[in-house]
C-alpha cells in the first residue's frame, strides 16, 4: 500500500513537471513612454534598458507615444531600428498612444473620447510609426491602462494589433494579456522587496507582465529592475517579446 501511493505521487510529480517543460512561465516586461522627437527626445533610461537587454540576450518591450514623430528626432529613430526585433535587436516596439493625453481626472485618450477620435488615434500611431522606422506594431497598451468600449472598436481599426495588454476580457478579438502584479510601487520607482512580497502572496503563473517605466527610473530603480529580472530567471522563468510569449 505505502509502496503503491508512493509510485502514484511520483507519477503525479512527474507528470507535473513534464506539465512545466511543456509550458514554462513567461515573463514580458511592459516598458512604456517612448518619445522619440526633436522636442522631447527619448529618455537615456531606455538606452541602459536596451543595453543590458543586449548584454544579458533577453528581450523587452516598448510601448511608444506616437504623436512624438510628427517631428521626428533621427538618432532616436535609428535608436528604434536598431534595437527592434525585427532587425536583430532585442526589443518589441507596441503602441502606447498618439497623445498619452489626459482630459480632467475621469478621462484620457481611450477613456470617453468618441469613436472617431480613438479609431483617428490608432490609425494615425500605426502609420507614422510604420513610415518612420519601416516598423509594424503588434501589440497595444492603453495610456494609464485606461479605456472604454469604444477602443475595442477602434482596435478594429489596426487588424495588426494583435495584443491588449493590460485589456479586458469584453475585447473578444485581441489576445488580452491581463494584470496580476507589480513591480513599481508608484510610477517610475521599482521596489524588488514589494515585487518579492506580491510574488509569493500571488504565486504568478503563465504569463507574467510587468509595468515599468524605466525613463524615469534612478539608480535604485534600475537596480531593482535587475534583481527582480535575475530572480524569475532563476526561478525557471523565461523571457520573451510580447507577440512571441501569445504564440
Ligand atoms: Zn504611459
Amino acid at each position: 500500500m505505502f509502496l503503491k501511493n508512493f509510485t502514484m505521487t511520483l507519477m503525479g510529480l512527474m507528470s507535473f513537471s513534464n506539465l512545466i517543460a511543456a509550458t514554462p512561465n513567461t515573463v514580458v516586461w511592459k516598458l512604456d513612454d517612448v518619445r522619440a522627437g526633436e522636442r522631447v527626445r527619448l529618455p537615456q533610461g531606455f538606452k541602459r534598458v536596451a543595453d543590458w537587454a543586449e548584454k544579458n540576450k533577453t528581450f523587452v518591450n516598448f510601448g511608444v507615444i506616437c504623436d512624438s514623430l510628427t517631428n521626428p528626432n533621427a538618432e532616436d529613430v535609428a535608436w528604434i531600428k536598431k534595437n527592434a526585433v525585427e532587425n536583430g535587436g532585442r526589443a518589441e516596439f507596441w503602441l502606447h498612444g498618439w497623445d498619452h493625453k489626459k482630459s480632467g481626472d475621469k478621462a484620457s485618450e481611450f477613456l470617453g473620447s468618441d469613436l472617431a477620435t480613438q479609431t483617428k488615434h490608432l490609425r494615425d500611431a500605426c502609420d507614422i510609426f510604420n513610415k518612420t522606422t519601416g516598423l509594424t506594431f503588434h501589440a497595444f497598451g492603453a495610456p494609464y491602462n485606461q479605456f472604454d468600449d469604444n477602443t475595442f472598436i477602434a482596435l478594429d481599426a489596426c487588424p495588426e494589433l494583435k495584443i491588449f495588454m493590460f485589456g479586458s476580457k469584453k475585447d473578444t478579438k485581441r489576445k488580452v494579456i491581463a494584470r496580476s502584479i507589480n513591480m513599481e510601487v508608484a510610477t517610475g520607482k521599482v521596489s524588488f522587496d514589494a515585487f518579492i512580497k506580491a510574488y509569493n502572496d500571488k504565486k504568478p503563473s503563465g504569463i507574467l507582465l510587468l509595468q515599468g517605466h524605466c525613463g524615469q527610473w534612478d539608480d535604485n530603480s534600475f537596480n531593482d529592475f535587475v534583481k527582480v529580472a535575475n530572480f524569475l530567471s532563476k526561478e525557471g522563468w523565461v523571457t520573451k517579446t510580447v507577440s512571441k510569449a501569445v504564440e
